[in-house]
């Protein structure tokens, strides 16, 4: 018996196996869920050839989260495998690292700036809203930030998508709550994925986990994060929404 049983997942933005999306993947599919899978562009035909690697090869879905024909396909893409959906994860993000990151804060452009909050932030609602005909009473949407309450080093514009991100889901919860729809979020510690090496510096931040959070933390296992989405997939949370649950070692609870 697994937590998530009859359950069918959209797990969107799997490119690696080191991706958070791919261990979230898993481990749905090792609780019993149904699982898809998506990503977009030149990135596709690599996730195609990750989702071999699951327990169970998933389906691949292709979702550019800024592309309104994608979003709008999106229900009878989903449709061709499975007759609805019980769980959306959202484990999308970017960023141009080359004007956003890693202490540029002063000088980041508009243009990218715009891009990062559409692709970080803005999307959880697009990919909530071009799922909410799929998802009934029950449903669960989980998304991934990066604690958004501080500032970090190196992290600078993808802090404040991430800002957006965490009162996006905030309203979702409100707005989707009504039709039985919960929409939280996992704040996952520094994980060596492609998204996070692209960050200029990030490096830094791993280190401070290292010493800092009371349980310890391992940058090379999702497992964890991956967990925590489940559960917050599964009916084990029935009455939880707009919240944030930290798997972090217990570092945000730190006060140095
Ligand atoms: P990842 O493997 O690079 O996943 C990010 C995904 O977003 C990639 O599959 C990427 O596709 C996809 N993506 C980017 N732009 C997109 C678009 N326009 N449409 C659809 N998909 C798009 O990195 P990750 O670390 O697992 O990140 C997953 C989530 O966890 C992100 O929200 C991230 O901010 C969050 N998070 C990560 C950490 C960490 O330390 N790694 C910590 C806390 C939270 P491409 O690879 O093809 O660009």
């Amino acid at each position: 018996m697994g937590i998530l049983d009859g359950k069918r997942i959209l797990v969107a933005g799997v490119t690696m196996d080191k991706s958070i999306g791919f261990a979230a993947a898993r481990f749905a599919q090792e609780q019993g869920a149904e699982v898809l899978i998506s990503n977009f562009g030149r990135a596709l035909g690599i996730t195609r050839r990750i989702a071999k690697r699951l327990p169970k090869e998933a389906p691949v879905l292709e979702l550019d989260v800024t592309d309104e024909d994608h979003l709008a396909g999106l229900e009878a893409a989903v449709r061709e495998h499975v007759d609805g959906l019980d769980g959306v994860v959202h484990s999308i993000a970017y960023g141009n690292p080359e004007t956003l990151l890693g202490g540029k804060f002063l000088e980041g452009p508009w243009d990218d700036v715009a891009q990062a909050v559409q692709v970080s932030a803005y999307s959880l609602r697009s990919l909530a809203v071009a799922c909410r005909p799929l998802m009934g009473e029950g449903s669960s949407i989980v998304g991934l930030t990066f604690d958004a309450t501080v500032a970090w080093p190196a992290y600078d514009w993808m802090g404040v998508a991430k800002a957006a991100l965490e009162n996006t889901s905030r309203y979702l919860a409100r707005d989707l709550g009504p039709d039985g729809i919960r929409c939280n979020l996992v704040s996952a510690g520094p994980l060596k994925t492609l998204a996070a090496k692209a960050i200029p510096g990030f490096e830094d931040l791993e280190s401070m986990w290292s010493t800092r959070a009371p349980l310890g933390w391992d940058e090379t296992d999702a497992d964890p994060t991956a967990r925590a989405i489940c559960a917050l997939l599964s009916d084990l949370f029935p009455a939880t929404t707009g919240e944030i649950v930290h798997v972090d070692g217990g570092f945000h609870a730190m006060g140095a």
